[in-house]
């Protein structure tokens, strides 16, 4: 009987392990679909908070899957569940729109896309983002998920979320219920295709991600008049010229050197003619940084010499300093990186999994984020491998997301993703409760 034992235990852990590891094989089955759907999305393009066409074919795919999936959810976004008994919920979370972008690939599925934007211009479409290759990944994942409930349990949640580009639809879906009509989940997973690595490789950013970015405008008053006769003006470009020195003394002298922080001002409008000094001028600020603090530290800087410069020309009125958009960086759990980083290597090899320092753009993942939701948005290399080394070895980058020549080499980025997000979903849905809930404390995501 002891005999027996020891013979059957070793070959049912060993079973389990293989199991939970996604085969070529799998992937091999699910992957002429998603390319197709890749295909097809890419050709298709359509601009946030307008993906209706992208929005449907998801939602067919994923329902005969075996999803219940619901539509609409903050205008054009999808949820659907798959429900395998107890266990942890897990939300793997795709983007569904495209940008105004002209595409310059000369690829033979390029986009030839032209749609009216919001404000009724004509403009061409692209997934110039990735946002399609992240789609055709999630339905791969999709269909090997249902295709295989003996590998993990609890239940899967995939969301197809509209308008990241405008950062407004992680938002719309959390307005229109997104984890309270649905079940809120334990983990939110996400991957993003680039340029910065290789196709094979994924990218692993333990804690903060990427930037937190603020878009602020500023109006300055001073006091018109004949532009022969200064003394009875207050001059307002003068007062904004200063103003534009003194905010670049905010990271080079007020912020911790070293610490990530970027004061930009984008533009600078002010006066009609050469004789006339005008009554106001406006500018426009984007500022990045990394740590909360720090983006504290910036913002209260810009209004205090904002509202000083103002007051040392004695201005007639304080300047107006609007923030008129924002969004937080994206935060990794760092215990849940690292835990995650031992079934991506197992499945792509130990080189092909890198810790990679964040990244300047924003996301709006981080809506979830914010929500108590510990997060996992990893990184997925789309480069032809040979055209990223020649590049390299050039001391050239190839071009990034939202360019018109950015083409990430399809077939090994997408086999990579989907492999990934199955190898990252079965860890997480065969987690026990206290598992993740030790993985995941507060105490941990410091
Ligand atoms: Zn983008
Ligand atoms: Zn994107």
């Amino acid at each position: 009987m002891t005999a027996c034992k020891l013979c059957v235990l070793p070959f049912s852990l060993l079973a389990f392990a293989v199991a939970q590891t996604p085969s070529t094989k799998e992937v091999a089955s699910v992957y002429p679909e998603a390319h197709t759907l890749y295909l097809d999305l890419h050709q298709n393009p359509e601009l946030s908070m307008h993906e209706t066409q992208t929005a449907a074919k998801l939602a067919a795919q994923l329902r005969s899957a075996g999803y219940e999936v619901t539509e609409h959810v903050g205008g054009t976004g999808i949820v659907a569940i798959l429900r395998n008994g107890s266990g942890p919920t897990i939300m793997l979370r795709t983007e569904l729109d495209a940008l105004p972008v002209e595409e310059k690939t000369g690829l033979p599925y390029a986009s030839k896309v032209h749609a009216k934007d919001d404000s009724g211009a004509d403009v061409p479409v692209m997934h110039a983002c990735g946002h399609d290759l992240h789609m055709a990944a999630l339905m791969g994942t999709a269909e090997i998920m249902a295709r295989s409930k003996n590998s993990w349990h609890g239940t899967l949640m995939l969301i197809g979320q509209p308008a990241e580009e405008t950062l407004s639809g992680a938002e719309a879906m959390l307005r229109d219920g997104l984890f309270t009509r649905f079940p809120k989940p334990d983990v939110a997973v996400a991957l993003h295709v680039g340029n910065a690595q290789p196709a094979g490789m994924v990218a692993i950013t333990p804690g903060i991600y990427n930037t937190n970015a603020d878009s602020i405008r500023i109006t300055i008053y001073g006091k018109g008049g004949h532009g022969s006769m200064p003394h009875r003006t207050v001059d307002p470009i003068v007062i904004a010229a200063r103003t534009v020195l003194a905010l670049q003394t905010i990271v080079s002298r007020e912020v911790k050197p070293g610490e990530m922080a970027v004061v930009t001002v984008g533009y600078l409008h002010a006066g009609t003619k050469n004789n006339i000094i005008p009554d106001e001028a406006e500018m426009g600020l984007t500022v990045r940084t990394y740590k909360q603090d720090v983006r504290k530290q910036v913002l209260a800087a810009i209004e205090r010499i904002v509202k000083a410069e103002a007051v040392a020309a004695g201005a007639p009125r304080e300047p107006q300093v609007e923030h008129y958009e924002g969004t937080n960086a994206v935060y990794n759990n760092p215990a849940l990186a690292e835990r995650l980083r031992a079934p991506l290597e197992a499945v792509l090899g130990k080189n092909n999994v890198v810790i990679a320092p964040p990244v300047n753009p924003s996301e709006d993942f981080s809506v979830y984020v914010e929500q108590g939701i510990p997060g996992f948005y990893f990184g997925l290399g789309g480069a032809d491998p040979e055209k990223f080394a020649q590049a390299k070895g050039a001391g050239t980058m190839l071009p990034s997301g939202h360019s018109s020549l950015f083409a990430p080499d399809v077939e090994p980025a997408l086999r990579t993703g989907i492999t990934a997000e199955v190898a990252v979903l079965r860890d997480l849905l065969n987690m026990s409760p206290e598992e993740l809930q030790r993985l995941t404390s507060p105490a941990q995501s410091k």
